[in-house]
């Protein structure tokens, strides 16, 4: 494991957040050291704008910035809030997101999360940008949603942990299955799921620094964690390590449009 020459992209790490303010650079420095080229970070809402944009500006080339409202984060003005964070997008960046549906968390504002979704989602269209979906306990509601534009928006289902007829749905909507520390636990279902997903259409994330990998469940994620997730892609998948990080780089590469 140790010399490997492949190289992965973390396509979802929040390292802008509190939990990395001390650590940061140490952190994007161990990411570079194991080979990991890129990091593509999700925004969560407007306090976080300016921080993720720092990093980027700092990190050119490395870390990499994607603008939305996370649906865990929307209050009574979340229009409002999503105008202004929109209003930072430039042409760096790679991404509306992390945007979708929240349904474990709440479910009382339900038509307000759709509607702050589509909102994103139309703003995405109009700008040519791909979407970062959040979709804990609201897969379906969320392929609904994204059923409306089938064919014009293209993006990623991220930290998925649906079944395969969903995983059917969502790749012929054109958009790609990101997968993190979850195949990685012991007694996840999702393994076999993923056993039929096409690598063409898998994408590989940390959602740092939640849901670590194991041997590290339970503690701070980080981008270099990203290896146990390829190599337990490259087991269930039977597929050699190399050929994982080479295919699904690729995939990030082309989704996010990454120079
Ligand atoms: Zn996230």
């Amino acid at each position: 494991m140790t010399n490997r020459q492949e190289q992965l992209i973390d396509t979802h790490a929040h390292i802008f957040l509190d939990e990395f303010l001390e650590i940061k650079d140490e952190v994007i420095k161990r990411s570079s050291k194991k080979n990991i080229k890129k990091i593509l970070m999700p925004n969560i809402n407007y306090n976080t704008v300016r921080p993720m944009i720092e990093l980027s500006n700092s990190y050119k080339g490395i870390c990499f910035h994607m603008l939305g409202l996370h649906p865990c984060y929307l209050k009574e003005n979340y229009k409002s809030e999503i105008t202004k964070i929109l209003s930072f997008v430039n042409k760096e960046t790679i991404a509306i997101g992390e945007i979708g549906m929240d349904l474990y968390y709440r479910k009382d504002n339900i038509n307000q999360q759709i509607d702050a979704l589509e909102i994103q989602c139309e703003y995405a269209l109009k700008n040519n940008l791909p979407v970062v979906l959040h979709t804990r306990n609201s897969i379906n509601q969320t392929i609904d949603v994204i059923s409306k534009y089938e064919g014009r928006l293209k993006g990623v289902f991220h930290c998925f942990d649906g079944n395969y007829d969903q995983v059917k749905m969502i790749t012929n909507l054109g958009f790609k299955i990101g997968l993190g520390g979850i195949i990685t636990f012991k007694n996840s279902k999702l393994k076999e799921v993923v056993s039929n997903i096409n690598i063409e259409d898998i994408i590989l994330e940390t959602d740092s620094p939640y849901l670590s990998p194991e041997p590290y469940r339970g503690k701070r994620n980080e981008p270099q964690n990203i290896s146990f997730i390829a190599e337990k892609l490259s087991q269930i998948l039977n597929i050699p390590y190399d050929k994982v990080c080479e295919v699904t780089s690729k995939n990030a590469i082309n989704l996010f449009d990454l120079q």
